[in-house]
């Protein structure tokens, strides 16, 4: 018996590196299908921006062929007007923004930009056009000036400030004992998330893009930084053709088209009154979020999450 063992042992061995082996081989190949993903066009042009107008006609993705993520989304955004996307976690809110980033391409449809299909411009032009200020903005271990330059290196001191004036950070900043040369980051000094998410606005007023996409963060603020938050938000969008993923109701009212996601597909759409008047996902979301207000007085504004 143990001499049967010996050769097992050593097959079960071999067995095991051959697999582990084949898994690191898929990876490497998904690794390398994600990298030609994003290759420019042959022949890429730059996109020319007009009014911005955003379109989704109507998109299929999935991040794993076998599993759809977005099953036939269609939605407009006019030049300079505010979309709203709402809807449970997993819909697929987020997967709306990479793709309008083009950080995958489409299985189906497609997404155009002033009548340009995005997978046909060259992707420095596409990005360029874009300002994104995600929920959880990422800092450099560097000066808070250099964080906010970061938009636009070229900018001079005098537009850095003018935007983080924009974005309600400069007296904030003032107040640090260095400045705008305190360091922020990991190893630096830790900014809260209404803070992080500011700079990430400064950051965007620089860039001065045509479109942008705003992940609101879902945990609660405070009242205080919410509102500046939203009044930065309002001031930065004014013009420009901004799509939201929003959680709070506060953001959603004033939005010219909210959309609902369920499962990679629009159940609802149309405007806060439109929608409540329809009686349905919305209504019942906007609901619920005004009770867990009036039973929670620290939360001040409701958020729109299941
Ligand atoms: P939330 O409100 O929780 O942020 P969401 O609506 O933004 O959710 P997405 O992030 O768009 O949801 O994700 C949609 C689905 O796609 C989820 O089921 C998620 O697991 C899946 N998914 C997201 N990113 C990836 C990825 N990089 N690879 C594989 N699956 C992913």
């Amino acid at each position: 018996l143990l001499q049967l063992a010996m050769p097992l042992n050593f097959l079960g061995f071999v067995y095991r590196e051959i697999r582990q082996a084949l898994i690191d081989m898929h990876t490497m190949f998904e690794l390398i299908r994600q990298d030609l993903e994003i290759k420019d066009a042959d022949g890429a042009s730059e996109l020319a921006v007009k009014g911005a107008e955003v379109r989704f006609e109507d998109c299929l993705f999935g991040y794993d062929a076998r599993r759809p993520i977005l099953k036939g989304i269609s939605f407009t955004v006019p030049a300079g007007k505010k979309l709203a996307i709402v809807g449970s976690s997993g819909a697929g809110k987020s997967t709306i923004s990479r793709l309008l980033f083009r950080f995958y391409d489409l299985d189906g449809g497609k997404i155009t930009i002033d009548g340009q299909d995005i997978a046909a411009v060259t992707q420095a032009s596409l990005r360029q056009s874009i300002g994104i200020v995600p929920q959880d903005t990422v800092l450099f271990n560097d000066s808070i000036y250099y964080n906010i330059a970061y938009g636009r290196p070229s900018a001079s001191r005098e537009e850095v400030e003018a935007a983080a004036k924009l974005a309600k950070i400069h007296d904030f900043i003032l107040s640090l004992p260095d400045g705008y040369e305190s360091v922020v980051g990991e190893r630096g000094l830790k900014l809260s998330g209404g803070e992080k998410q500011r700079v990430a606005i400064a950051r965007t007023v620089l860039k001065d893009p045509s479109i942008l996409l705003f992940d609101e963060a879902t945990s609660a603020l405070d009242s205080k930084t919410e509102r500046e938050i939203q009044a930065s938000l309002n001031d930065v969008s004014k013009d420009r053709t901004t799509l939201v993923i929003a959680h709070r109701l506060s953001t959603v009212v004033d939005a010219d088209e909210i959309i609902v996601l369920e499962q990679g597909q629009v159940v609802e759409r149309g405007t806060h009154r439109g929608l409540l008047g329809q009686k349905g996902h919305y209504a019942e979301m906007w609901q619920r979020q005004l009770e867990v207000a009036e039973k929670s007085e620290d939360v001040a504004v409701p958020t729109l999450k299941n």
